[in-house]
């Protein structure tokens, strides 16, 4: 596992240069190396030795305390080996040619927001998911298999049940909030000198406790976050003229992603538990820095005087209590990945109900856009002019990501959870966010969830730390009362 560690590190490491630093005529070359690694690393992985080793190992540890770390490693490592082999090396090819077939497609439809162009490319895709479904037969629901790519154990009734509880109130929330006065927000939206926004952004990251000896920050078109080891995590944000701001944001929502695993236990370096325990707990440690945290008045009040003395032609006669308003403005619109946490949600519901159907036949992929552009109006009140607005604004399902979305939502639910279980753990957190202290909590999330890396499932994880399932009812509180 520690060689098998190491060539993902490096391809991890490539990829992280091919968005960041890469000359354009490098392009064919870099391609050819990342393929060449992760071919290497998946014919290791998935040979007859390793199985065997597996099975050697599962002997081994079977008398060990079910928690134990060993344990852990090889039920984890098996898991991953088991999913890897069940999954015939012809349709790999098969898939990875019609995505980069569907993805070319995507982005000429878009381009010319014409969704007929991208309809039989979503055709394929999903019999080559049905396909897949096949390989992990017999299944409660078929999209369950999907959904365990990303959410280790999670299941479809599950979901369905956290949507069906959440749905409801937040469109009553956010038809209300809509029913207010507007929100002014338009100072947030006039020009900001770059590089001091970024320098109170690499300040704000730098008080939640970023290690920048394990870790770098740089500019990418679309910000992520890498994590090459625990050791050396790198993220990036952008900056646009027409929304300032998402240069900090963007960059908060990427540092919660880091210090998770900046906060991964060293015992893991180079074994099968390392990273975090699925895209839902690591979407809620970037949501719960970005918006619990970085949208809260307790942050500002320690921040905002220093960000008027930086920008005090646009911000001298805006107070503290305007700014929090405008960074929290609840305005339903088209676009995802520009919502608003109250309706952020909807737009994710949408796509996760629509893949449903259309993983079971329930809705035809010539139907696509018009069920789009009906939910929308159900969910949002509002209807997209253009494809480009509306069914073809995101790339996932065009590169294969079916059950991916569920993850954004599951994100959201447990940072309302585990922020939940903080505020009980540390009484005085409001003080100390209020005075710029941050170490109880980065300390408070290593411990009960960073550390653990992949040990634990994402279901169990959660029921360790707060002694509930993962449950809708804190993040509807959450936003009830923030939003109210
Ligand atoms: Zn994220």
């Amino acid at each position: 596992m520690a060689e098998l560690t190491d060539l993902r590190s490096a391809a991890a490491l490539l990829s992280w240069d091919e968005r960041v630093g890469m000359p354009s005529g490098a392009a064919s070359t870099h391609g050819e190396m990342l393929a060449t690694i992760k071919r290497v690393e998946h014919e290791k992985f998935t040979s007859s030795d390793t199985g065997t080793l597996i099975e050697q190992a599962e002997t081994e540890v079977s008398t060990l305390d079910a928690d134990a770390p060993a344990r852990r490693k090889v039920a984890v490592t098996a898991r991953d080996f088991d999913k890897a082999t069940r999954v015939p090396s012809r349709f790999v090819v098969t898939h990875t040619n019609a995505v980069s077939a569907a993805h070319q497609a995507w982005r000429e439809a878009r381009e010319r927001s014409d969704f007929s162009r991208f309809e039989p490319h979503l055709k394929r895709v999903l019999e080559l998911k049905q396909e897949y479904v096949s390989f992990f037969a017999p299944a409660d629901h078929p999209y369950d298999v999907l959904l365990d790519d990303f959410e280790p154990g999670a299941r479809t009734a599950e979901i369905q049940r956290m949507f069906d509880a959440l749905r409801p109130r937040q469109v009553a929330l956010a038809k209300a909030v809509q029913e207010r006065p507007a929100v002014d927000d338009a100072f947030l939206h006039v020009p900001y000198a770059k590089n001091d926004l970024l320098e109170f952004a690499i300040d704000v990251i730098s008080r939640f406790g970023f290690d920048w000896t394990r870790g770098r920050q740089d500019m990418s078109a679309h910000p992520f976050a890498a994590a090459i080891s625990s050791n050396d995590v790198r993220i990036t944000t952008r900056f646009v003229d027409r929304n300032p701001f998402e240069l900090l944001f963007g960059m908060l929502h990427e540092a919660g992603h880091a210090l998770y695993e900046q906060g991964v236990s060293q015992e893991w370096n180079r074994t099968s538990l390392i990273g975090g325990a699925s895209l839902g707990v690591h979407e809620s440690q970037s949501r719960l820095w970005e918006n619990i945290v970085g949208r809260s008045m307790p942050f500002w009040m320690h921040f905002y005087p220093g960000l008027q003395k930086r920008f005090p032609s646009q911000l001298a006669n805006v107070t503290l209590d305007q700014f929090c308003g405008a960074i929290s403005r609840v305005k339903p619109s088209l676009i995802r990945v520009e919502a608003d946490e109250v309706t952020y949600n909807l737009h994710v519901m949408l796509r996760v109900e629509m893949e449903i159907a259309l993983l079971t036949g329930g809705l035809d992929t010539k139907d696509a856009e018009e069920c789009w552009n009906s939910k929308m109006a159900d969910y949002l009140g509002v209807t997209p002019g253009n494809s480009a607005d509306g069914v073809l604004q995101d790339m996932h399902w065009s590169v294969g990501l079916f059950g991916y979305f569920p993850t954004y939502v599951i994100g959201n639910v447990v940072s309302a959870q585990l922020w939940s279980a903080f505020q009980d753990a540390e009484p005085a957190w409001e003080g100390q966010i209020q005075a710029g202290d941050f170490a109880p909590l980065r300390t408070w999330l290593q411990r009960e969830i960073h550390q653990h890396g992949r040990r634990y499932q994402p279901r169990e994880l959660v029921r360790r730390v707060t002694g509930n399932d993962i449950d809708a009812v804190r993040y509807l509180t959450y936003l009830e009362t923030k939003y109210s």
